[in-house]
């Protein structure tokens, strides 16, 4: 659970349903005054609750429970003289959003699907992401054609590839391997499936950052050259999963890049948080790049998936 996004959440309800109520007692109040009979009632219902109160003060039992009575029998009146004017209980109680939980966000205790919805509304705002409509459930593997590689074929393949990311996102945070490093050229679906396991992890109310390498480098140069902005920095260090995409698109400067790069990896890792990157590059080009350290975080089988996309493009079929 993120804190900040909860708490936000919790300050938009309470308004929401302070507002209800109000309105629902301005209705109420705005129509016994528009009504002769009931106004009359409900006054005299009022003068009742102060001499109530009056004779509490005075320990004065025996008057309380005969004013009681009174209030009852005034409080049937009003309720029966509503009815004949057709104004029920329903139409001057609070209007909420979610009749559920009365906007308070939760039933018993337990979160609201309400506030579970609004939550996760929050997270994938924060993760950057744009729905796509791209998840494991619109995954269609019709579309990948069955040219062969090696014993197998490209949709097969494929479809193999995407049961791996299902059962990671569906097992998130306790996944057989923290990381998933996803290669292949583009247009043969690498996106689709970091759009599918961001949205499976948030729906299970994970917080999900997705950047490109090119913005994330870009940002934690920023927020270098700009201490004051550290905080920009921080998300990449407390996201619960981190996305990564298309590795080796960021501008490289030459130990900058590099340091920048594994100060994140290695922090991540050192904290058992998961991260999914994702890159055009193939393994020799990766090593190249980015040096033996970078390298061999990023390749660890133990506690990394790397799969490799291959095919033609994906794009090119219709
Ligand atoms: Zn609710």
């Amino acid at each position: 659970m993120n804190r900040d996004i909860l708490n936000a959440l919790l300050v938009e309800y309470r308004l929401k349903r302070e507002a209800a109520i109000k309105d629902a007692e301005k209705m109420r109040s705005d129509l016994i005054v528009s009504d002769d009979e009931l106004f009359k009632l409900c006054d005299a219902q009022t003068e009742l609750f102060f001499a109530h109160g009056f004779a509490q003060l005075n320990g004065n039992a025996p008057e309380q429970a005969r004013l009681e009575s009174e209030i009852d029998a005034l409080e049937n009146k009003i309720n029966a003289l509503q009815k004949e004017k057709n104004i029920y209980p329903d139409a001057i109680a609070p209007h909420f959003d979610c009749d559920a939980c009365g906007d308070t966000g939760y039933i018993n205790g337990q979160m609201c699907s309400c506030l579970k919805q609004k939550y996760i509304e929050a997270l994938i705002e924060r993760s950057g992401m744009k729905d796509t409509g791209e998840s494991f459930e619109t995954f269609n593997e019709q579309i990948i054609p069955k040219t062969p590689i090696g014993k197998t074929n490209q949709r097969q393949h494929t479809v193999k590839i995407k049961n791996v990311c299902k059962k990671y996102a569906e097992s998130f945070p306790n996944t057989e391997k923290r990381n998933i490093l996803l290669i292949g050229k583009t247009g043969l679906g690498k996106s689709f499936l970091l759009n599918s396991v961001a949205k499976e992890v948030l729906n299970n109310r994970y917080t999900v950052l997705k950047t490109t390498a090119y913005n994330m480098v870009d940002r934690l140069l920023a927020s270098f050259k700009n201490q004051a902005k550290t905080n920009d920095k921080e998300q990449f260090f407390t996201a619960d999963l981190l996305i990564i995409d298309d590795l080796g698109s960021e501008p490289f400067i030459k130990n900058v890049t590099v340091e920048h790069l594994f100060s994140i990896i290695n922090e991540r890792t050192a904290n058992n948080m998961h991260t999914l990157y994702s890159t055009n590059l193939g393994l020799n080009e990766l090593q190249e790049r980015y040096g033996d350290r970078i390298f061999s975080r990023l390749t660890d089988q133990k506690s990394t998936y790397i799969l490799e996309l291959r095919g033609q493009d994906l794009r090119h079929q219709a």
